[in-house]
């Protein structure tokens, strides 16, 4: 199995590249992954061969972006498993995805003395956006705390669901401490009392099977530079008739049916929150990364980083003074770390000397940093052409680093 995602790399020019003269180990996924080269030929020649803006277009070159555009929506609506491509709105990532439903959600559905439900291992990008509708609407914002592992705890969760909560927004992986969430069985609860629920798919999709239907999202937001497409296009997975009951979130071009100075109407799905003119480039090239994602299979993905994440943990647990941060029985790939009492900025800062990238600090995670009552972790993040001898490489470089303190 080792071998043939070894020969992937040859597809991602950038994990050849020299750092301080050392190879590159680049294990800061979890921010974003590199790009395999028929994505960014996707790009290239999207430019110099096929650039037109899209829709209304009566010439050629626009029709065929147009067609484009439209194919790799449908093909992110088959990735998830959407049950039409009406349903994928494209936005510039998660975070937009995420605000997007904050805004126009919480217009139709939500008012004074209301509550949203967040857990405490979110990423900003899933709490800053409901704080704000909080104080928009003068509502709550409700936490679902987790043990020491990092696993959410159930019961908490379901004393949380009370009538006043209106909906509920999870992670399904941590971006620091790895926790796969039980999504499924989560939105499960919320649906019997009623509640919808948005799934933060930014660290899920890319590395495990994410099936809207399957787990019955109500709402699914994902950015496509972590799933090795490119950066400023992501997805916004939502029911056609949550959809179709919330109001536009922006304003502008393509999102309108008539406009008149008396009165406009908006466009139907997936247009209606689509303003402006979108990143059909950004798009075409996100389409090419789910094919190289699926020609491999997910399922193979998750497989072989399972395996990587497990080795890491074992042959980091081998060292002095290691401690794991985040130890929940269903992990993905990412693994957190303290090495004694260095600080992760000393480690990271002499790991990037050896050639290695990895992330230090809060990982845009703040309050579940201060409920591990740590002041950051150092965080290795796998994807599909890390390599066994990569963490060999990381597993000696922590040691010397060891030795220096
Ligand atoms: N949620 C999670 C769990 C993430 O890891 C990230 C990115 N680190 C985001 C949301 C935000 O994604 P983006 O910056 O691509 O919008």
């Amino acid at each position: 199995m080792d071998s043939f995602f070894k020969d992937l790399r040859s597809e991602f020019p950038i994990l050849s590249r020299k750092i301080y003269g050392k190879d590159l180990v680049y294990l800061d996924n979890g921010a974003t992954t590199q790009k395999p080269r028929r994505v960014v030929e996707k790009i290239e020649n999207g430019y110099y061969y096929s650039n037109a803006n899209i829709h209304r277009g009566v010439h050629y070159l626009s029709q065929r972006a147009t067609e484009a555009h439209e194919a790799a929506r449908e093909r992110v609506g088959r990735f998830i498993n959407a049950d039409s491509a009406s349903e994928i709105i494209f936005t510039r990532g998660t975070t937009e995805s995420i605000n997007l439903v904050a805004f126009s959600f919480g217009e139709a559905f939500c008012k004074e003395g209301d509550e949203i439900v967040v857990s405490v291992m979110e990423h900003h990008s899933n709490i800053v956006p409901w704080q704000m509708l909080c104080e928009r609407k003068k509502m709550s914002l409700k936490v679902i705390p987790m043990n020491d592992r990092g696993e959410i705890l159930l019961d908490e969760y379901k004393a949380l669901l009370n009538p006043k909560v209106r909906l509920v927004a999870i992670t399904h992986v941590s971006n620091v401490i790895g926790t796969i969430n039980p999504v499924k069985e989560m939105i499960a609860l919320a649906h019997a009392a009623g509640i919808k629920v948005l799934v933060d798919g930014a660290q899920s999709v890319p590395h495990i099977r994410l099936d809207v239907k399957a787990i019955d999202a109500d709402f699914l937001a994902f950015s496509g530079h972590k799933i090795y497409g490119p950066t400023g296009i992501g997805v916004l997975y939502g029911k056609a008739e949550l959809l179709n009951q919330i109001p536009p979130y922006q304003g502008g071009g393509e999102m309108i049916d008539q406009v008149h100075f008396e009165k406009t109407t908006y466009n139907v799905l997936p247009y209606k929150f689509e303003a402006g003119t979108p990143d059909f480039i950004g798009s075409i090239a996100l389409s090419e990364a789910l094919d190289f994602v699926d020609e491999i299979g997910i399922e193979r993905i998750e497989a072989y980083e399972k395996s990587l994440l497990e080795y890491a943990t074992m042959e980091l647990m081998k060292i002095d003074g290691m401690r794991i941060i985040g130890t929940a029985a269903d992990k993905s790939a990412v693994l957190s770390f303290l090495l004694g009492n260095i600080h992760p900025f000393d480690v990271g800062t002499l790991l990037d000397h050896l050639g290695i990238a990895v992330r230090i600090g809060h990982h845009c995670a703040q309050p579940l940093i201060e409920r591990l009552g740590i002041d950051g972790t150092v965080r290795a993040s796998f994807a599909l052409y890390n390599t066994f001898e990569e963490v060999d490489v990381l597993v000696k470089a922590l040691k010397r680093i060891q030795t220096m303190f």
